[in-house]
């Protein structure tokens, strides 16, 4: 297993050297006219350019590719305007894992590899070694800071190898200043790392941004005068109406269309039929778009309290915009609702980098922007047009059961289902003296012959390195570690979505859910469109070479070295 891990990242290691010796920006399509071909040889930030100051990594949960394009003549000036203008799109970026679900996708973001390395393997898995559920952050070792009383808190202690913030650290012995915000937990703590300033999440409890004590013992007083002074609770009046005249809408599928939930109709009040503030309107704000003008908040407050961007030491700020994620599931890709939140989106990231550039000076700062995975069509919108749909949950276990009942008796094989993964029963099967492989590989037989199951592959398989030669395999592989992944890695077809009974989701290696925005602005970066594949685990090591730092320690990407300016 060691050996085949070890020829795998050698493999890695010669791809990612032969596409660095490719010739700078091969095939790019510059817009506007590139600035002249960049001379061979070193490249990152020039000594002659403004020194770095602050990196700001911006995640946009739940955004494929398509919304850039799609609804690009309705953005303003200054926010991803600026980067189709002014910076690199990377137009075929894909992630390279499955399942592409959020917290693999943030931990791809800034550790530059994928979750056979990372080891953030779903949002949630089950872990053998304490055998319940556990989430990408959750850590009973630390409690939650700035919550309701003995919440349990949240770290990163899941994640394996350095990050760039963690780099970051390293080579400037701590001066550097590392802060990740979000309203969810795992997106807050999984880009910045290790040992960062700190990383802050929305508590759905109380409405306050909170910590962890992984992080300092007390919530720094910047984030409790945050919550002080401009709580969630100031938004519970709030109703969400559509930004643009409705007419503006006509491109999306219409509002009061048969695919969406309960409620999907304009406008959207935050309040409800509630008398006060609590967690169901903390629930509805956070799935509206005030909820990232409100992180944007967050943002301001933490440059301005942390000092990042302020001397020549650069520092990083990731944020992670949840709130596109939320209203995405509840009424899909080609809903109004959808593309009124990127509209949205898009002129909140325009004033936050006007305050930026008033602040720092946007000469000082490198954005690097993508999204931790895309997003099925509601599945009832494509059966309509003939393909794809839901397959139940019980269908796929059932069938599991079923063929290991008939070969081997009736017993309690299966410990855990979810995540695409099945976990066995492992003593069991000992005792009884069944072969692993063997049991998988019937199992795995079952399961495909489920109408919209498109692949099963078993751990056996994966481990010895005898999966398939193709792109769905490569895709599971990168998306297994052999110490958390279960014994069955189940795929469904294009379009097909286990469980739920309406809106929508994510985590197949289908391009609806790996074709992500890649899109970096700033000093050292050389605006263009480029045509190359790329994938998010390249943001990492490119933002290494821009910052000349050593890359995160498992990073599988490569640097982006046609939209880096040479010296
Ligand atoms: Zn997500």
């Amino acid at each position: 297993m060691r050996h085949a891990k070890l020829l795998r990242a050698i493999a890695l290691y010669l791809i990612t050297i032969s596409m660095a010796l490719t010739p700078l920006a091969q095939g790019a399509q510059s817009r506007p006219a590139s600035q002249g071909p960049a001379r061979r040889g070193a490249v990152g930030a020039s000594q002659t350019e403004a020194p770095i100051r602050l990196v700001v990594g911006i995640v946009i949960d739940q955004f494929r590719y398509d919304y850039l394009m799609r609804f690009e003549d309705q953005f303003v000036e200054g926010g991803f305007k600026r980067f189709l203008q002014s910076g690199a799109n990377f137009t075929d970026n894909n992630y390279l894992h499955t399942p592409t679900y959020t917290a693999p996708g943030h931990a791809t973001f800034m550790s530059g590899t994928t979750p056979a390395l990372n080891g953030i393997i779903g949002n949630e898995w089950y872990d053998r070694e304490s055998g319940r559920e556990v989430t990408s952050v959750s850590d009973g070792k630390v409690k939650q800071l700035g919550g309701r009383d003995g919440a349990t808190g949240a770290s990163p202690h899941r994640l394996l190898g350095s990050t760039l913030g963690d780099q970051l650290k390293l080579t400037t012995q701590g001066r550097a200043r590392v802060v990740g915000i979000s309203l969810k937990d795992r997106s807050a703590i999984l880009p910045v790392g290790k040992r960062p300033d700190g990383a802050y999440w929305f508590d759905g409890n109380t409405g306050n941004f909170v910590s962890s004590t992984w992080y300092f013992p007390e919530l720094p007083a910047w984030v409790k005068n945050f919550n002080r002074d401009q709580h969630s609770d100031r938004y519970f009046e709030r109703v969400w109406e559509r930004l643009l005249p409705a007419a503006a809408y006509a491109r999306s599928a219409g509002d009061d269309n048969d695919y969406e939930g309960k409620d999907h109709l304009f406008p959207h009040s935050l309040r409800g039929k509630d008398e006060k503030p609590g967690p169901a309107f903390y629930g509805r704000f956070q799935s509206s778009p005030f909820a990232n003008d409100h992180l944007a908040n967050l943002a301001r407050a933490a440059i301005e309290n942390e000092k990042l961007g302020s001397d020549d030491i650069p520092d990083l700020l990731t944020i992670s915009f949840s709130s596109n994620d939320l209203v995405g599931h509840a009424y899909g890709p080609h809903s109004e609702e959808v593309q009124d939140i990127t509209l949205r989106t898009d002129r909140t990231i325009a004033e936050l980098m006007k305050w930026i550039d008033k602040q720092i000076g946007l000469k000082h700062v490198v954005f690097a922007l993508t999204a931790d995975h895309g997003v099925a069509p509601v599945p009832e919108q494509v059966k309509a047009l003939g393909y794809g749909g839901r397959v139940s949950a019980t269908a796929v276990s059932g069938a599991i059961e079923k063929a290991l009942d008939g070969a081997y008796g009736d017993e309690k094989w299966i410990l855990s289902t979810g995540n695409g993964n099945v976990y066995f029963n492992l003593a069991l099967l000992k005792q009884k003296n069944i072969s692993v492989a063997e049991a998988e590989a019937l199992a795995a037989a079952a399961v495909i012959k489920v109408p919209g199951i498109a692949a099963c592959f078993t751990r056996s398989q994966i481990v010895s390195g005898q999966t398939p030669a193709t792109r769905l395999a490569e895709s599971v592989v990168h998306g297994f570690h052999p110490e958390r992944n279960g014994n069955l890695v189940i795929v469904t077809e294009p379009f097909y979505l286990v469980g739920g009974s309406s809106g929508t989701s994510h985590g197949t290696p289908y391009s609806y859910d790996t074709h992500v925005p890649l899109l970096l602005l700033g000093p050292g970066i050389r605006p263009g469109w480029y045509g190359q594949a790329s994938s998010p685990a390249d943001i990492a090591p490119t933002l290494a070479t821009l910052l000349r730092l050593n890359p995160p320690s498992n990073r599988t990407g490569r640097v982006l070295v046609e939209a880096l300016r040479g010296r």
